[in-house]
């Protein structure tokens, strides 16, 4: 067996340093051995620095790392995730790409801009592509890739298979799961039995970043897809599980059945390549009548998956159906941990 590739987590002690903590203990391919956080939580014990949210034990591998500051030179492993808080991510992951650190990201900081690729492997596993050209303008020697926003990636997913078919115009509904808000995050008196109709620049998120992620690299630059896309987000009761109500407008006339087949079909670099995190099969479609649901279907495949459902005729665009997407997994973790595994099967790790 091959020995695993360090790594390290910037922002570990965090909710989203968590999941990465829980998401990569006993990964084939990389091992944490460095955790880094602010100069709060630096020279404790992993274990003393961060009080565990998630369901299940600290991985003891983790438990007696000390923490380090973010900052590079202390130790810290060429391969660093990155969960620190947006105030501080731009300064701090830029360090490490400048020190030769690869940045894998999950901070929304750097995801637009257009050297920077906004990765999901089985979408636009092409858009590397722009990594020597980061390294030149940046004068790098190492490099940051980002994931998606939590719900962009839902979104991103279910219109991938869709793609062929010429995206046109597309509207999202979302219902988003409080676990989105981190820790503290909503306070129980707002969101129990109510919906709150605003999430802090989710919108716009989601507008920009689909085009992004659907867009084509031409060797040069981004280029947006050419579609429109309006979204309204909301945050609902629910702990984990971001489903989005989409209803689309294709140039090409179509049938339900093409459209959920597309779906089915769906598959990318992650699943030729069998790395180790991708889901056997991307998208699901479900066909009973009330599904997906978060509570029941999230967890599913690992949480790697974007389930569908309840493709039907749109009377005002041509059709509309749900998705769902764990907000925590495929939306923040384990989407960079699938970026990592696409990069070192490059071998641009
Ligand atoms: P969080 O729980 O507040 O954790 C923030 C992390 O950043 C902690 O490890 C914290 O260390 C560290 N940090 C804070 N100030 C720092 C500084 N000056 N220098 C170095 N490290 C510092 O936040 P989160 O919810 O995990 O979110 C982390 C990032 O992921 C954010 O950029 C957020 O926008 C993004 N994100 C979050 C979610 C989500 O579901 N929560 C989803 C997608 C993306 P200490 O413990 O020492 O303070």
């Amino acid at each position: 067996m091959q020995p695993r590739i360090e790594a390290g987590v910037l922002g570990a002690t965090g909710m989203v340093g968590q999941h990465f903590i829980r998401f990569l203990a006993n990964h084939p391919w990389f091992q944490v051995t460095w955790v880094g956080a602010s100069d709060r939580s630096a020279g404790k014990k992993y274990s003393e620095a961060t009080a565990w949210r998630l369901g299940g034990t600290m991985p003891a591998a983790v438990a007696d790392l000390t923490v380090e500051e973010c900052k590079p030179g202390k130790g810290a492993p060429k391969l660093v995730f990155s969960a620190t808080d947006a105030s501080v991510a731009t300064e701090i992951e830029q360090s490490f790409a400048k020190a030769g650190h690869t940045v894998v990201s999950n901070s929304r900081n750097h995801r637009m801009e257009a050297d920077v690729p906004l990765l999901v492997p089985e979408v636009n596993p092409e858009h590397l592509g722009v990594l020597p050209l980061q390294k030149q303008n940046r004068g790098w020697s190492g490099q940051i890739v980002t994931n998606p926003n939590c719900s962009t990636i839902v979104l991103a997913m279910a219109l991938a298979p869709l793609k062929p078919f010429g995206i046109e115009r597309t509207l999202v509904t979302t219902m988003q799961a409080i676990s989105g808000a981190g820790y503290p995050g909503v306070a129980s008196m707002d969101i129990n039995a109510n919906v709150i109709p605003f999430i802090g620049s989710e919108e716009e998120k989601m507008e920009s970043e689909t085009q992004k992620i659907l867009g084509a690299f031409d060797g040069a630059a981004f280029n947006a897809h050419p579609m429109a896309v309006s979204a309204q987000c909301n945050r609902v009761p629910v702990v984990d599980g971001h489903l989005v109500a989409v209803s689309v407008q294709l140039a090409a006339k179509a049938g339900e059945a093409e459209l959920i087949g597309a779906m089915n079909a769906f598959r990318g670099a992650p699943q030729e390549r069998g790395l180790p995190s991708a889901p056997a099969q991307p998208v699901i479609y479900m066909s009973d009548r009330d599904r997906p649901q978060p509570r029941r279907d999230v967890e599913r495949e690992n949480g790697m998956v974007v389930f569908t459902g309840r493709m039907r005729k749109c009377p005002v665009f041509d059709f509309k159906f749900l998705a769902l997407g764990h907000n925590t997994v495929r939306g923040a973790a384990g989407a960079a941990v699938l970026n990592a595994e696409l990069m070192h099967s490059e071998g641009i790790l």
